[in-house]
């Protein structure tokens, strides 16, 4: 089998180069929200939508036009079109929210060469078109062929990530213990096999830093050259929170990975991951990227993740199977029908066990879940072609930026 792994390495652009991809940053995030606009327009007037194929043959036409995205390498602009276009997929696959607009100071630009030969990964530093080598701290070695590369901003931390693909034999099926993880309303986590993870207290610190650089922000002047300070260190405190968020999570899945052949987990709709799951401590989002993170620690080991419905989990009684919501007082499990008490978090993860097993009857195993569940397409195209719609470059969605 094709292992992907990604190597993550911080970057240290010269003054010149940071000044070159902010710029590319601006320019792409630009070229997103023209083709973005595109394709609202065409949806709104029930034409066609244009391909990323079709938005990349613009490309030429687009770039001759406007100096400041000729700047940017045509590969890297056609890769944000593809990403675009993946986004909508999803979206009419109901398997993420709508693709909406980047903006400014809130939505990551990524600067992708999605082509091997074009970058090239050297000692001491990474060679990206038009840029030269920006230094780098290589600190571990790369594995397998190179075959794709991103350059992403934190703040003021710049990172480059390298995809590497690499032929390995496929890894023996390990029956491992199986265990159920339901996101716990009281604490973080919830197992089968008894355990709860309360939330992290440091975490909890951290939470409350922003809120205070928010009122110092928002008391500094426009423009002033406190106030880009004040939000330089709201956006800094931000990033130290996603960070500390996901080193928990990532110790959390390769435990749980390393202890157990099968984890299953619920399994998460778009609408769950918009909402965020009401009173949990993970939000909808988190939980997705734990189950991610869960799904390639596993695989890399020979165990398997399994998704199940989790409609009821909390309401229902791991031991009778009665579902009544009066089971359930705060953070205790009382079953009204059969009288087991459990904490509620627990029973949860109990239910979900269960219904893992209950998918497992008569197939001699667990239903393998590689991916997120595709449905149908919905609603992707109605009317014809023929109806006029602007180009990329007659799109209002183009400004310098
Ligand atoms: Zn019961």
């Amino acid at each position: 089998m094709i292992q992907r792994r990604g190597f993550r390495y911080r970057l240290y652009p010269t003054p010149e180069q940071e000044a070159r991809l902010l710029a590319w940053e601006g320019a792409l995030r630009a070229l997103w929200n023209a083709a973005h606009e595109q394709r609202r327009l065409y949806l709104a007037r029930g034409a066609r939508l244009p391909s990323a194929f079709d938005q990349i043959n613009q490309l030429t036409e687009l770039r001759a036009e406007v100096p400041w995205l000729a700047e940017v390498p045509r590969n890297v602009c056609a890769q944000v079109l593809v990403e675009l276009d993946a986004a909508w997929q999803r979206y009419f696959q109901q398997l993420a929210r709508r693709p909406r607009w980047k903006k400014k100071g809130r939505d990551p630009v990524a600067i992708t060469e999605p082509h091997p030969r074009v970058f090239r990964v050297i000692p001491g530093g990474v060679a990206f078109p038009k840029l030269g080598t920006i230094r780098a701290i290589l600190h571990r070695p790369l594995v397998g062929d190179p075959k794709r590369c991103t350059i992403t901003r934190e703040v003021d931390q710049w990172f480059v990530s390298i995809q590497c693909e690499q032929a390995v034999p496929e890894p023996e099926r390990r029956p491992g213990p199986v265990v159920a993880i339901d996101r716990g309303l009281t604490n973080l986590l919830g197992d089968s096999d008894g355990g709860l993870v309360p939330n992290p207290k440091h975490l909890d610190a951290s939470l409350r830093r922003p809120a205070h650089a928010q009122r110092v922000l928002a008391r500094r002047t426009k423009g002033s050259q406190r106030r880009a300070r004040a939000r330089l260190r709201v956006a800094k405190l931000h990033r130290t929170i996603r960070r500390q968020r996901a080193h928990v999570l990532h110790v959390l899945s390769a435990r749980y990975a390393k202890s157990h052949g099968v984890v299953i987990v619920e399994r998460l709709h778009v609408a769950g991951m918009l909402r965020g799951g009401l009173g949990r401590h993970i939000s909808g989002a988190g939980w997705a990227s734990f189950c991610t993170m869960l799904r390639y620690k596993l695989e890399a080991t020979g165990g398997r993740l399994v998704e199940v419905p989790a409609p009821y989990s909390s309401q229902t009684c791991s031991a009778c199977g009665v579902v009544d919501a009066a089971s359930r007082q705060g953070d205790r499990f009382r079953c009204v029908a059969c009288g087991h008490e459990a904490h509620a978090d627990l029973n949860a993860a109990r239910v979900l066990l269960s219904r893992g097993n209950l998918g497992d009857a008569g197939r001699g195993g667990f239903r393998a879940v590689s991916g997120p569940v595709k449905r149908q397409l919905r609603v992707v195209r109605r009317g014809h072609s023929t109806v006029q719609v602007p180009g990329l470059l007659k799109s209002p969605g183009l400004q310098a930026g």
